[in-house]
């Protein structure tokens, strides 16, 4: 027997690979400092556990409609109007489970065979994955240290054809940490007026996990909430990724295709869980605040640490929970580091190139740890890389 052709242009993410190969190794007794998994340490807060209980214990333990209850469906319609500025309508969201649905089911609703995909490379590796597996063209647009971990606007103009059927954006952004300026929001929406046929996806699942200024939505730019689907949920800002709970917002005719597909895929996301978003989205936001405010420590002790050992740099991210330091001049390729700090050092972590080919020379480091296990994680890295990497940097 044979799996279909489609099947072998899927990707994957290689996350989950890694947390398989440090959990061999700790099952053979060795210690390992996860920084590869990109997921918040800590619990759902309490009053949103709470509310699953007792929508539990009510009986919302049934089907409901495809596109999410009405009520949780208004709930992120208020609250995406709230924190972005804008007015859409329960009927123009959709609750799917995760953000990552989202990603499958727009590129499944709109593309045909060779439409052509502008995505963030490096970026989230599903991006591509499902583009190929849904036979478009992954155009990678280029993410550069040198920018600030933004992109070029000009490269991206240059990318725009008449194929173009959809532009993933992702800000504040995995695996970098980047946040797109607001000039560059501008000149790309400037630059979509003159292709009408393609839609954007704007990838917004760490809008609150951010250090300084406000979120900024490229679907509030004059002209834009027609062509965009902004995608959001609930996993890193409630620390609810075990949940499956997430959501995307845009144009009718979308959503309502979405919801169609939900319907082929999984009937409806849990109810109960549903009622429980609910208090997530309007309830107290105390425990947002206090995860970002120690991610934010966090960020600052893995940023120096990591800029302290002789061949890494790394620029200090405005948003998320991730590090992407540039390793260029250990004259190690990234996937050969990261495999030798898993076996030699103890640290889980990602090449950069599982974010797609312009990752090369970078490492991705999730700092959902505590600081005591980061700093433990730094000074076996420090101890480990004269071993491991280029004369010049021993
Ligand atoms: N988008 C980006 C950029 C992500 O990093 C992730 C998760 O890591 C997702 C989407 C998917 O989130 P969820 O776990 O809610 O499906």
């Amino acid at each position: 027997m044979k799996l279909a052709q489609s099947y072998s242009r899927l990707g994957t993410e290689t996350a989950f690979e890694v947390l398989v190969r440090a959990r061999a190794l700790e099952a053979q007794g060795r210690k390992i400092v996860h920084l590869e998994i990109g997921e918040p340490d800590f619990d759902t807060p309490v009053n949103i556990r709470d509310a699953a209980k007792k929508a539990l214990d009510e009986g919302w333990t049934h089907y409901g409609p495809s596109a999410g209850l009405p009520q949780t469906r208004k709930a992120v319609a208020e609250y995406i109007n709230k924190t972005r500025g804008m007015n859409y309508a329960p009927e123009e969201t959709v609750i799917v489970p995760g953000g990552k649905p989202i990603i499958f089911f727009t590129i499944l609703a709109l593309l045909d065979a060779g439409d052509e995909v502008i995505y963030p490379n490096p970026g989230f590796p599903i991006y591509e994955s499902m583009i190929n597996y849904a036979g478009g063209k992954a155009v990678p647009l280029p993410i550069r240290e040198e920018n600030g971990f933004d992109f070029d606007p000009a490269e991206f103009e240059r990318l725009l054809t008449p194929k173009t059927k959809l532009v993933i954006l992702n800000s504040p952004a995995n695996p970098t940490g980047g946040v797109m300026a607001d000039a560059t929001m501008e000149r790309v929406a400037a630059a979509l007026k003159k292709f009408p046929g393609a839609m954007v996806l704007t990838d917004e699942i760490y809008s609150r996990v951010l250090y300084g200024g406000a979120h900024r939505s490229i679907a509030s730019l004059p002209g834009m909430k027609e062509r965009c689907i902004i995608l959001d949920g609930f996993s890193k800002t409630w620390a609810m990724t075990g949940w499956r709970l997430g959501y995307g917002v845009g144009p009718k005719w979308l959503i309502d295709a979405i919801a169609k597909l939900a319907t082929n895929d999984h009937s409806c996301v849990a109810s109960f869980a549903q009622i429980a978003a609910i208090e997530a989205l309007t309830g107290p936001q105390d425990a947002v605040v206090k995860m970002v405010a120690e991610f934010r420590r966090r960020r600052d002790v893995i940023v120096k640490g990591l800029n302290a050992i002789p061949g890494i740099t790394c620029l200090t991210p405005m948003a998320s929970f991730y590090v992407f330091p540039n390793i260029k001049a250990t004259g190690l390729k990234s996937k050969v580091l990261a495999d030798a700090l898993l076996a030699e050092a103890g640290v889980a972590c990602l090449p950069g190139t599982s974010f797609g080919s312009f990752g090369e020379g970078y490492l991705r480091f999730s700092y959902a740890n505590s600081v005591e296990n980061i700093e433990t994680a730094l000074a076996s890295i420090r101890a480990t890389l004269p071993k491991l990497a280029a004369p010049a940097v021993r």
